[in-house]
């Protein structure tokens, strides 16, 4: 049993509770409307195939009761009841002609945590820039930054249109980042804390994120249990995630028990993998295996897995991954800007496998823009392949919406517009030079939603509204939110840096 012979270790929820007066920018997220109906909705892309013609309806409604989907379909067919026994929501007055509204999008890989040290990954490969940057600014936080980096990367991520994330925090203040970082903003996450308890010494990072590793496992456990909790009583706002951040930094032994612990509780697992040539190359070395058939080995591979990266994953870790449901999580963008690769993603989709896609931290990426990062999955594609019909914007959309669904273990309830669904709904405006020629003369409606700029003004996680007209409603003013920020990343700034040199050869 993994847990047998671990000492006694502090709770991870211990830390002093944070006052609320930390974050004078902060509000209460208004009531859910328990009872609406959007209507007029200019097009309506339900991503239900059901509803035929690519799952796209035009001058629709949707009805919403207690925070699900009850129905779905065109104004002409709307009943009598509806008109007059609910809230209406005209789509048309409330954010104005030509709309489109879709689900909400899942980013399937971010770090929250990370984003006050967001423009911090030029010129840098992974493991050089995870030395310089990542893991000394990890170390440095504390948890009034953690919870702020939250904030900011929710309120990024909700304006982009993403109302569900696949998470990692960071080693240590989990229990604030949640707290008091992540349940205010509305955003619907899957997070954990990240274990390291192993230090390479090819790969060194600060000791204050080292653990051993029955501390990791003990903190693990707990937790995990805390959010499984935590879970049940916000309707699944936030959820657990086991994480480990990669091979790299951990034991063998912890990654086995670390797959066991979730394979037994159920609860969905995370990690790196085959990012970057360093990476392989360094996992080659210590374990004289590939990385992917190194963590199979280890048991890590099931079907609520997600790896994310996979750019260097081999034909034979591909059919692993479509053999056991797990879902591999694309990143183009973070991908490129560390010069990783690019993924093989029709490969990945050809074999079977479930594919997510997202924007990773925000130091690598430095947007936490979903539709970025679908704009990018589609070039790169076409370029990787030189074949323009490599990935569709079916493909792409789906990688958005349903395509990490498996893995959380929420196909019956997120990523359609469709009855039974949670109402996670998502209002973009055309607005863009890209994007002026009106709805009714484009029949290519989810190519547009692919590969023109449209920004979200408004947006719903279980029928809450989050954002209105492009703000995020858990934040007063943003220029307060500001202020507060750039205090705070000053500080941080040099907090982390004075902790860089607690690795001798970054110096040379
Ligand atoms: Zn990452």
């Amino acid at each position: 049993m993994y847990l047998s012979s671990l000492p006694n270790v502090a709770r991870p929820y211990t830390e002093a509770a944070l006052a609320t007066g930390q974050f004078p920018y902060l509000r209460n997220l208004p009531d859910p409307t328990a009872n609406f109906v959007v209507t007029n909705i200019e097009v309506l892309v339900t991503n239900d195939p059901s509803q035929g013609n690519l799952g796209v309806l035009r001058d629709a409604y949707v009805h919403v009761c207690d925070g699900r989907i009850t129905e779905v379909g065109t104004m002409g067919n709307m009943p009598d009841e509806l008109r007059s026994a609910t809230v209406q929501l005209e789509a048309r007055q409330v954010t104005g002609k030509n709309r489109i509204v879709t689900p909400g999008l899942m980013h399937g890989h971010t770090h929250l945590c990370q984003t006050l040290w967001r423009g911090q990954g030029e010129g840098k490969q992974l493991l050089q820039w995870l030395r310089d940057h990542t893991w000394p600014g990890e170390a440095a936080m504390d948890p009034v930054d953690i919870a702020m980096a939250a904030h900011l990367g929710a309120a990024e991520a909700l304006c982009h249109g993403a109302t569900t994330c696949l998470d990692m925090g960071t080693v240590h203040h989990t229990s604030a980042y949640v707290k008091h970082g992540i349940l205010p903003t509305g955003l619907r996450v899957w997070t954990g804390n990240v274990v390291m308890d192993h230090m390479d010494p090819d790969v060194p990072f600060p000791k204050r994120l080292h653990e051993s590793p029955e501390i990791a496992l003990r903190k693990t456990l707990e937790t995990m249990q805390h959010l499984a909790e935590l879970a049940k009583k916000t309707n699944q706002r936030v959820n657990p995630a086991v994480t480990m951040r990669f091979l790299l930094t951990s034991e063998p032994r912890t990654a086995q028990a670390l797959a066991r612990m979730a394979q037994d509780n159920h609860w969905v697992i995370q990690t790196h993998a085959s990012e970057s040539p360093g990476e392989i190359a360094a996992i080659q070395k210590r374990f004289n295996r590939a990385n992917i058939l190194m963590l199979r080995e280890l048991g890590f591979l099931g079907p609520k897995t997600f790896l994310h990266h996979c750019v260097h994953a081999t034909p034979e870790e591909i059919a692993l991954m479509a053999g056991v449901g797990a879902t591999a999580v694309h990143c183009p963008g973070s991908n490129g800007m560390l010069g990783s690769g690019i993924a093989p993603i029709p490969d990945f989709l050809r074999a079977g496998v479930h594919v997510a896609i997202g924007a990773d931290g925000a130091p690598c990426n430095d947007m936490l823009d979903l539709r970025a990062e679908m704009w990018a999955a589609k070039v790169l594609a076409g370029g990787r392949y030189q074949n323009s019909a490599a990935l569709s914007p079916l493909d792409i959309l789906t990688m958005a919406t349903t395509g990490g669904m498996h893995g959380l273990g929420m196909e019956k309830e997120l990523g359609k517009i469709a009855v039974g669904q949670r109402a996670d709904l998502v209002f973009w405006n055309q607005l863009d030079w890209s994007a002026m020629i009106d709805l009714e003369s484009n029949r290519d409606i989810i190519g547009r939603i692919v590969r023109t700029r449209q920004t979200a003004t408004d947006v719903y996680v279980d029928g809450q509204q989050v954002v209105a007209n492009g703000e995020p409603l858990f934040i007063t003013s943003r220029d307060l939110f500001r202020r507060y920020l750039n205090e705070r990343v000053s500080e941080l700034n040099r907090r982390s840096k004075e902790l860089r040199v607690d690795i001798p050869w970054l110096e040379t």
